[in-house]
């Protein structure tokens, strides 16, 4: 099977869920614990990721404001896939930006010539208003029943995001050799203390 080739997908994601959740996925994992890098920080890098992964389409480069709003839209998304992998309910704080987003923009039926139907930002709006892309396809997961598979490894330094396609739907490390044995070694350490 021939594989897109998606430039704003990160390359070592392991564990890709299936489009257009993969979108949400890849937009949670602009933020790289591991490496602490974060994507969505410096306006040239940020412009070339979120015009490559389509939710932005002004030809200027964000605002300072407008990337500290997908940040916090990102780490609200995250507070959810924490919940996804059995950790704490985000607490009601945590999703203000993704009801600011939600509220500042309306989306807009659309069809297409081969008569698609489908729900998106409106051209006209914001240019920001590309966030609310997320919201649509987190709606759509949800709906389909796959939400619950795109969690939040299970080590907080890491926090990545992964799509669980265990059996059981009880996966919880984005890596099982890395995150999965050094959180294991941790508590075992903690134990013999
Ligand atoms: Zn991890």
């Amino acid at each position: 099977m021939a594989m897109t080739v998606r430039s704003w997908v990160p390359a070592e994601e392991a564990k890709p869920a299936p489009m257009p959740l993969l979108l949400v996925q890849s937009f949670v994992n602009t933020w790289d614990g591991d490496r602490g890098s974060d994507l969505l920080l410096d306006p040239t890098a940020a412009w070339a990721w979120l015009t490559q992964a389509g939710l932005w389409t002004a030809e200027r480069a964000p605002e300072p404001a407008e990337l500290q709003l997908a940040r916090s839209v990102r780490e609200a998304i995250r507070a959810m896939l924490v919940a996804n992998s059995g950790g704490p309910q985000p607490a009601p704080g945590d999703l203000r930006p993704l009801l600011a987003v939600a509220q500042a923009s309306r989306p807009a039926l659309q069809v297409s010539l081969g008569g698609q139907v489908s729900l998106g930002p409106d051209p006209a709006d914001r240019p920001d208003a590309g966030v609310l892309t997320l919201l649509l396809v987190i709606r759509d997961a949800q709906r389909d029943g796959i939400w619950q598979r795109l969690k939040a490894c299970g080590n907080p330094d890491c926090r990545w995001a992964f799509y669980d396609r265990s059996h059981s739907g009880v996966g919880a490390w984005c890596d099982m050799a890395t995150c999965g044995n050094r959180i294991k070694n941790r508590r075992l350490r903690q134990r013999q203390r």
